[in-house]
């Protein structure tokens, strides 16, 4: 039976260069994914010490359906943020949800930090601590190509590493996860690099024994069908979720030039619908996906005369397209992917890197920057602009950029222009202009992600105003993802993965859970984020809402600063009954 003695914990110390693995059975308790990585991170975290401190751990975790079943695909990274300095937590997938499988191992706690640049090697027989000395500085593409030529295991491996974002420490710095999937939120890059840990190769090598395989293959069947032959994922595989783009811009929802407006006149051009008629190549899926919601655009350059061209292959969804396109003015698709492939060989996460260019370009028309601070003139819809600018955050040859590495939150409290700096919680917004549940949603919940509650997709369905009614949607629906993310399910099959659905898959592998005790695990991992970020010195009436969110007019209409309010006292005396 899977997890029948415990929760497997591999425990790595880069410091001493050892590992401990440990059964835990108490852990069975919070039955993996964020369940388990929260109460771990819990343990092993020290509140009174910097993010970016060598010592702070960094923990990740999958549950017990993990590519098992269909669209189990995902990982979760928990950590402190560097960004917020509160509770860091990223999903990612491809092969690395696989290759953590077939290692044996539920969870992995990397704390310490190596006394040189290391990548580490993992499988189930052990660690080797790897010389990363010579891939430092390298690119995100550079670092991965070298480690699949040099670590054996292609198909079962998976090879998660930082390029120089990460190694400089900016904030906003993601993890790179075999090439198109990203931890990308919240700075898990930069501890990374706190730690001069360059790259993870996982190879998972070892089997997975099913007791009661009749059973297994009976839901598995039932699981597999709803999800390739009903329309409940179907717009995943088609567009991808780029397929929001124009929807969202005819209804106001599109932020567009640092949400001066909700629409975009160069929607169309960088619209989902548009790269698949000019740019798409491939789709590609996680490990354990059919559906391949993995959109692969390519960029075509000249190298010579005589008609000599090479291709860059280029993932893109709606998130990038908002980020990097409409939020900059930006309405041509190849320049759009140009700025993509930036922040992707740097190792940026893309969604803060657009905001924070989007609040820089107009803190420079407002004269609160200058030109002598930025080193040239930052202009909506100028793409070259952009990508220098980038290329002197990640240089960090001044004080100046080394305050915007510290995100647009910190950089707008220095130079101004906070009622511009489109954050919530400190962490940069989603791409969304949906109305009151987003940005209130945003705001409260336990990492300040859209992810939390999907306060975007409860703007869309709320027939009238009622902020009771809100508020519980908020907390219900995060507790229900606490119960998906602990399977770290694919939140794109949510709909597939029902409370029920879910009870029958755990008892066809041998686990014994109702709806009733998920229910519990949602509420109790709530409590526990809860917690855990008030020991980070998170405070719920510390919240800003920037006034730009009041000033342009929404998917549902202007959203209004006594709305919020009221939200957010409703939401306070609920927060400590969950
Ligand atoms: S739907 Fe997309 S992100 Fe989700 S598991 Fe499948 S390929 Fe991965």
């Amino acid at each position: 039976m899977i997890n029948a003695n415990g929760i497997r914990v591999l425990e790595i110390d880069l410091n001493k260069q050892k590992i401990k693995a440990h059964n835990r059975k108490d852990l069975l308790a919070y039955l993996g994914g964020v369940g388990v990585a929260t109460k771990l991170l819990d343990e092993y975290i020290m509140p009174e010490k910097d993010a970016l401190d060598g010592d702070q751990p960094i923990v990740f975790a999958i549950g017990p359906m993990e590519t098992i079943f269909p669209v189990v695909t995902k990982v979760v990274a928990m950590f402190r943020s560097p960004l917020t300095g509160e509770l860091g937590e990223s999903y990612a997938g491809l092969r690395l949800g696989l290759a953590m499988r077939f290692t044996g191992y539920d969870a992995i706690v990397v704390k310490g930090k190596a006394t040189k640049p290391t990548y580490l090697v993992i499988t189930a027989d052990g660690v080797e601590f790897k010389n990363a000395e010579p891939l430092w500085g390298l690119t995100v593409e550079e670092t991965g190509r070298i480690l699949r030529r040099r670590e054996t295991g292609s198909g079962l491996r998976s090879c998660i590493r930082i390029g120089r974002a990460g190694e400089k420490l900016i904030s906003f710095a993601g993890v790179n996860v075999d090439t198109y999937r990203h931890f990308g939120r919240l700075g898990l890059g930069a501890v990374f690099g706190s730690k001069n840990l360059k790259a993870m190769v996982v190879k998972g090598e070892e089997g997975l024994a099913i007791t009661d395989k009749k059973e297994y293959q009976r839901v598995y069947k039932e699981i597999y069908q709803r999800v390739v032959e009903t329309e409940v994922m179907d717009k995943y595989h088609g567009l991808g979720t780029a397929v929001n783009v124009l929807p969202l811009n005819a209804m106001n929802g599109l932020p567009t030039k640092n949400l001066q407006a909700g629409s975009f006149a160069g929607a169309e051009e960088i619209s989902g619908e548009a790269f698949a008629k000019h740019s798409l190549v491939r789709k590609l899926a996680c490990s354990g996906c059919p559906i391949g919601c993995i959109h692969i655009a390519q960029v075509r350059r000249q190298f010579g005369d005589h008609y000599e061209y090479y291709t860059t292959p280029i993932s893109y969804d709606h998130e990038l397209v908002f980020a990097l396109g409409s939020f900059l003015g930006i309405d041509n698709r190849d320049q759009l992917l140009e700025l993509i492939e930036k922040t992707e060989l740097y190792g940026l996460d893309s969604i803060s890197t657009g905001v924070l260019l989007g609040w820089l370009t107009e803190a420079f028309e407002k004269q609160l920057v200058r030109e002598e601070m930025i080193g040239c003139r930052p202009a909506f819809g100028n793409a070259s602009v952009y990508r220098e600018i980038i290329d002197r955050l990640v240089a960090m040859d001044s004080d100046f950029y080394r305050d915007l590495a510290r995100g647009t939150w910190y950089a707008a409290a220095k130079y101004g222009g906070c009622d511009f700096a489109m954050c919530l919680g400190g962490h940069e917004m989603a791409g969304y202009h949906t109305g009151h549940a987003f940005i209130f949603g945003q705001a409260v919940g336990a990492r300040h992600s859209h992810l939390d509650n999907a306060g975007y997709s409860i703007d869309q369905k709320l027939q009238g105003w009622d902020p009771e009614q809100v508020v519980d949607k908020i907390i219900n629906e995060e507790i229900e993802r606490n119960i998906l993310n602990s399977l770290v399910i694919c939140l794109f099959a949510r709909n597939v993965y029902d409370r029920r659905t879910v009870v029958s898959a755990l008892r066809a592998i041998g686990l014994d859970w109702n709806e009733e005790s998920l229910g519990e695990l949602g509420k109790k991992v709530f409590r526990l984020k809860r917690d855990l970020k008030e020991k980070l010195g998170y405070r719920l009436e510390n919240i800003c809402f920037p006034q730009r969110y009041f000033e342009t007019k929404s998917f549902t209409g202007f959203v209004e600063e006594e709305k919020i309010k009221q939200l957010m006292d409703i939401y306070k005396s609920r927060y400590y009954t969950v």
